[in-house]
């Protein structure tokens, strides 16, 4: 990997310098962050509780419906990581637990009280936030907030459409055979999704069908070995790098399997995994090893070639986290390199590269 080194350094150091996102002093924002946190932790349980779902209505031989709740999952995801990204832009790290606390029953029922219940009361809480963050007039968490509500609002039409399809409400309608959900904003397709998101405009690369791969999500989260930070990272890193894996669609190594990696991150032993699991499990060893010598990096300890490159990036970026999207968008950088800035998200869950992220990718290219 040692080439990569100077096609990386020609790369970065002959570009213009990118604009930062803004940053707000949280003092001045108390209602909002506080908002912005009970979202969060709301956003992460209700994912795991759709997960759970999805696994009952799967279990219940009903693959609609756990299709379905595996999309509301999806969906819950992207508002969380939303969230996520703008409470650090108050220098707050987003915290909740994964613990699940659901209680599942069967899947008619479970549908019901989302539709009567959980989703039927959207209007009221929202507006609630609305009103306790207006005041500070922080505009782009006005404006998150606001997304998040039409979220809301889709999602319970969603689940009526649902309701229709089996039955429950008197009606039968035609059941959606697929379901999409907009990476940048969480909005959920049902069927055929058009060229643009019609919530965030986004265009239809960014819009993703739901597959199985939700079965990875519950598996993480419900795995005891993981702290909810590796669970977090687990589920990133199959998003950014396994789906991208050129390892996609073929057979996990039979080594893997009496792996340590394997053991703690893995996905246990059933035997009869999806395309999806077969892609995790196939980069699970590169996954662990990857946690292992980020967590061990110190920059208090860096030796002189690590140093000189931190200060390298600063020089010509100025301080702060680098943003490098731009220049990924344009497609300046390798595979080999696009896999490794992948990683590095994967690794700090935030776009722009940190120290902590610099010297990660020159230990790497060291490599
Ligand atoms: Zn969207």
């Amino acid at each position: 990997m040692k080439r990569l080194a100077g096609i990386f350094l020609t790369a970065v150091f002959f570009m213009p310098g990118s604009i930062r996102g803004s940053q707000y002093i949280a003092a001045q924002y108390p209602e909002t962050t506080a908002v912005l946190q009970v979202l969060y932790g709301d956003e992460v349980r209700k994912e795991h509780h759709y997960l759970s779902y999805a696994e009952k209505a799967d279990a219940e031989g009903d693959d609609k419906v756990a299709c379905l709740f595996a999309a509301l999952a999806k969906s819950e995801s992207i508002l969380a990581d939303n969230h996520r990204l703008l409470l650090a832009r108050f220098d707050i790290e987003a915290e909740a637990s994964y613990a699940n606390g659901a209680s599942i029953s069967d899947t008619r029922h479970n549908l019901e009280i989302l539709a009567n219940i959980g989703l039927a009361r959207i209007d009221d809480r929202y507006s609630v936030f609305a009103n306790m963050i207006r005041p500070e007039r922080n505009q782009e968490a006005i404006a998150l907030v606001q997304q998040a509500w039409d979220i809301k609002k889709r999602q319970y039409e969603i689940v009526k459409k649902g309701l229709d399809a089996t039955g429950l409400r008197g009606l039968v309608t035609k059941a959606p055979q697929s379901y999409q959900v907009c990476a940048m904003c969480g909005y959920i397709e049902a069927d055929s999704p058009g060229q643009r998101c019609p919530m965030c405009a986004a265009d239809s690369r960014y819009v993703e069908p739901i597959g199985q791969e939700w079965r990875i999500y519950l598996s993480i989260m419900d795995n005891p070995q993981l702290q909810d930070r590796e669970k977090s990272y687990a589920r990133r890193f199959y998003d950014k790098v396994s789906v991208r894996s050129a390892t996609y669609g073929k057979e996990p190594d039979p080594a893997v399997w009496a792996s340590a990696e394997y053991r703690k991150w893995g996905l246990g032993a059933r035997g009869d995994f999806c395309i999806e699991e077969k892609a995790y499990i196939t980069t699970v060893e590169e996954m662990a090893l990857a946690w292992q010598m980020y967590n061990e990096i110190d920059l208090s300890a860096l030796d002189d070639l690590e140093k000189e490159y931190v200060e390298k990036m600063h020089s010509r970026y100025g301080e702060g986290a680098i943003d490098l999207s731009a220049r990924r968008a344009a497609g300046e950088f390798s595979a080999a390199m696009e896999h490794l800035l992948d990683v590095a998200e994967a690794l700090s869950g935030a776009g722009a590269l940190t120290d902590i992220d610099i010297v990660f990718l020159q230990r790497s290219i060291g490599k």
